[in-house]
C-alpha cells in the first residue's frame, strides 16, 4: 500500500454522480503505445506515481493498442494495492481495433472483456467510444439501454458519452430517458488552440452531465516532442502550434505546461484527461496544476501563444460518419 501525498490536487464533483474526481485525470491511451513505445515498469511506475500524487481518475478503453492499454492499466492499478474505492475507473465499448459495434450484445459481451483485463469487478464509468462513427438513434434505443442493465448488475455505475463533433452530445442526451447518461468525454474542445467545449458547458450543466474535457495537450500538438503521425489535424495547425511550441522554448517556458494550465482554469470541466507515459510527466503535469494554484497563470506568454495561433483558433477535422 502507498502513501499519498492526496492533497495537493483539487477533487471536483462529476455532475450528479456524487464521484469526487481530481482535477487531472490519467489517459491511459499512452500505455496502448499509441504515443511510441513504454515498458511495462515504465506504466506501472507512471500510475503509482499519480496515485500517490493524488490523481484518483483513469481512462482507458478496448480500443488503445487493441487492449493493450486496459491490461497495462489493470496492472498498474492491481499493483497499487490500494483499496477499490479510492480510484475511479473509466473505460469504453463500441469501439475496437476490429471496427465499430455498438450494438447491445456486444456492449454486454465487451464489459466482462474489460473487465477481466482491468482486473475489476465493476468499473466506475463506461464510455460508449466515438459515438459519430455509430448510428446515434441506435445508441439511443439499444446501447444506452443496455448499459442501463450493465449499471442494475453492478458491473457499470455511470454511463457516458464520448466523440469529437460536440453536436453529438446533444443529440443523443435530449432523446435518452433522464439520468441515463452522466457524463460526456470530449476531447481537444477545451485547449489554447480550440475551446469549443465552453460554449455547450451551460447545456451540459442544466441537464446534470459530468463533464470530463480530455487532451489539454491537444493531443501531443502542443508539446515539444510534436503530434504522433497518425494525428489527424491539417498541416496548417500542426505548424502553428510547432511555432508556438519553438517560441516558449525560446523564452524558456514549456508549452505543455501552459497548455495544461490553461485547460484546468474552467471549474465547470470537472477534469481534465492528460495522456502520460512516464513519471516525468506525471511529476510536470501535477507540477503544473499545483503552480496554478499557488502562482496562477503566466498570462505573458499565455497570450503571446494565442496571438500565434489566432489563424488556427478553433480549426478542428472530421471525425464520423458524414450526416446532413
Ligand atoms: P493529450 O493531449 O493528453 O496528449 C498526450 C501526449 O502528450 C502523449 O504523447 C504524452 O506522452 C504527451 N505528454 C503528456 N504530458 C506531457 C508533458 N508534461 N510534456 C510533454 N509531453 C507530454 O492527448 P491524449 O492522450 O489523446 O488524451 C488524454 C486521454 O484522454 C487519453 O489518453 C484518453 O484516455 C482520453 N481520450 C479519449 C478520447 C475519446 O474517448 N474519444 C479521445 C481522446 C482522448
Amino acid at each position: 500500500t502507498i502513501t499519498r501525498e492526496g492533497s495537493n490536487l483539487e477533487l471536483r464533483d462529476l455532475g450528479s454522480t456524487g464521484l469526487k474526481v481530481s482535477c487531472v485525470g490519467f489517459g491511459a491511451s499512452p500505455l496502448g503505445r499509441v504515443f511510441g513505445p513504454v515498458s511495462e515498469e515504465e506504466a506501472i511506475a507512471s500510475v503509482r506515481e499519480a496515485f500517490r500524487l493524488g490523481i484518483n481518475f483513469f481512462d482507458t478503453s478496448p480500443y488503445y493498442g487493441a487492449t493493450l492499454s486496459e491490461t497495462m492499466l489493470g496492472k498498474a492499478l492491481q499493483a497499487l494495492n490500494a483499496p477499490r474505492g479510492q480510484f475511479i475507473v473509466s473505460t469504453k465499448c463500441g469501439r475496437y481495433a476490429e471496427g465499430f459495434d455498438f450494438s447491445a450484445g456486444r456492449v454486454t459481451k465487451s464489459v466482462d472483456e474489460s473487465l477481466a483485463r482491468l482486473n475489476l469487478d465493476y468499473v466506475d464509468i463506461l464510455h460508449c467510444h466515438d459515438i459519430e462513427f455509430g448510428d446515434l438513434d441506435q445508441l439511443v434505443a439499444e446501447t444506452i439501454p443496455a448499459l442501463q442493465k450493465l449499471r442494475e448488475e453492478g458491473k457499470v455505475r455511470f454511463v457516458g458519452v464520448s466523440g469529437l463533433p460536440l453536436e453529438v452530445f446533444s443529440y443523443v442526451i435530449d432523446r435518452v430517458a433522464p439520468g441515463s447518461v452522466d457524463v460526456i468525454l470530449s476531447y481537444c474542445h477545451y485547449g489554447i488552440n480550440d475551446d469549443t467545449l465552453e460554449g455547450m458547458l451551460p447545456y451540459l450543466k442544466s441537464k446534470g452531465v459530468g463533464v470530463i474535457s480530455a487532451s489539454p495537450l491537444a493531443m501531443g500538438l502542443l508539446t515539444d516532442n510534436g503530434p504522433p503521425e497518425w494525428h489527424p489535424a491539417s498541416v496548417e495547425l500542426k505548424s502553428a502550434c510547432k511555432a508556438a511550441a519553438a517560441h516558449c522554448r525560446e523564452k524558456g517556458k514549456n508549452i505543455s505546461k501552459i497548455a495544461m494550465q490553461y485547460s484546468l482554469s474552467n471549474k465547470e470541466i470537472s477534469t481534465v484527461l492528460v495522456g502520460m507515459n512516464s513519471v516525468k510527466q506525471v511529476e510536470e503535469n501535477v507540477a503544473a496544476v499545483v503552480e496554478l494554484a499557488t502562482l496562477g497563470r503566466d498570462e505573458v506568454i499565455l497570450q503571446e501563444v494565442e496571438a500565434i495561433l489566432k489563424p488556427v483558433k478553433n480549426q478542428t477535422w472530421p471525425s464520423g460518419i458524414p450526416r446532413s
